[in-house]
C-alpha cells in the first residue's frame, strides 16, 4: 500500500469525510483491521478563505506547494488536494513537486462518462463554477458539456458553502435553495449534477435531485484508495 498525502482543512468538515471514506475503502479491500497509510497537512481555512477573497492566488500557490513538499518529506507517494477550488493551484504543485497528483476532476468525469452522461451541471464555489481551471478540464480533456447555474443561483450556492457548510451548519432552507437550483439545471438539459465542492454532500443527497448526483468527495477519495492499492 502506498502512503497518500492529503492537502486538507479546506474545510476540515470535508477532510473528515475524506479520512473516513479512504479508511473505509482500504478496510473493504484489505480486511477489517486494515487502514490507510496517509499523511495530512491541514490548513486553517480562515487564512485560505481570506486569500481567496482577496484574489491572492500567488500566495495560495505558495502555500499549496509548501504543503506538498511537507507531505513529500513525510513520506507521501501521491497527493490528494481535498477541495475542488484549490485545484486552481494544481499546476503550481505539479511544477514544484514530483509526486503524482490525483486530480479531482478526473475520477468525476470518468464516472459520468461510464454512466453515459454528456451534458452535466456543475455546482461549487464561484471560483470553480466560473473560472476555466476546473470546467476546461471537464470539457477539453473529457469532452463533457458543462452547464453552470444562472448568476443569482451561483451567488447563493457560493454563499451557502462559505457561510454555512464550512462552518458545519446544515440548514433546511439552503437545502431547498439547492433543490431549486438543481431543478432549473435539469430543466436546461443536465442529466447529472456534479457536487463540485467537497462540502455539498453534507447538505444534499439523491433524494434532492431528479437526476443522479456525482459527489466529488466520494469519487476522489475512492480514486485515492485505488491509487494507494494499485
Ligand atoms: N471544499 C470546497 C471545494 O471543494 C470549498 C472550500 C475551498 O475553497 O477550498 O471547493
Amino acid at each position: 500500500m502506498k502512503t497518500l498525502g492529503l492537502i486538507g482543512g479546506m474545510s476540515w468538515e470535508s477532510t473528515a469525510e475524506y479520512y473516513r471514506i479512504i479508511n473505509q475503502g482500504v478496510r473493504a479491500c484489505l480486511g477489517p483491521k486494515a487502514s490507510a497509510k496517509l499523511a495530512l497537512w491541514s490548513f486553517d481555512f480562515a487564512e485560505i478563505a481570506a486569500l481567496q477573497a482577496a484574489g491572492d492566488w500567488p500566495a495560495l500557490d505558495a502555500l499549496m506547494v509548501d504543503a506538498a513538499r511537507r507531505l513529500e518529506a513525510a513520506g507521501a507517494e501521491a497527493l490528494v488536494i481535498c477541495t475542488n477550488t484549490m485545484h486552481k493551484c494544481a499546476p503550481a504543485i505539479a511544477a514544484a513537486c514530483q509526486l503524482p497528483l490525483l486530480h479531482i476532476a478526473d475520477p468525476t468525469a470518468q464516472a459520468l462518462k461510464a454512466d453515459g452522461h454528456t451534458k452535466v451541471a456543475l455546482l461549487g464555489t464561484a471560483f470553480t463554477m466560473e473560472q476555466a481551471f476546473y470546467r476546461a478540464r471537464l470539457e477539453e480533456q473529457h469532452g463533457l458539456e458543462v452547464l453552470i447555474p444562472r448568476a443569482e443561483d451561483r451567488a447563493e450556492v457560493h454563499r451557502v458553502i462559505y457561510e454555512e457548510l464550512v462552518a458545519g451548519r446544515i440548514e433546511d432552507t439552503s437545502r431547498e435553495a439547492y433543490r431549486a437550483v438543481i431543478a432549473r439545471l435539469v430543466a436546461r438539459g443536465a442529466t447529472a449534477i456534479i457536487l463540485g465542492c467537497t462540502e455539498i454532500m453534507l447538505l444534499v443527497g439523491p433524494e434532492d435531485s431528479p437526476v443522479p448526483l456525482y459527489d466529488t468527495t466520494r469519487l476522489h477519495a475512492e480514486a485515492a484508495v485505488a491509487a494507494a492499492l494499485a
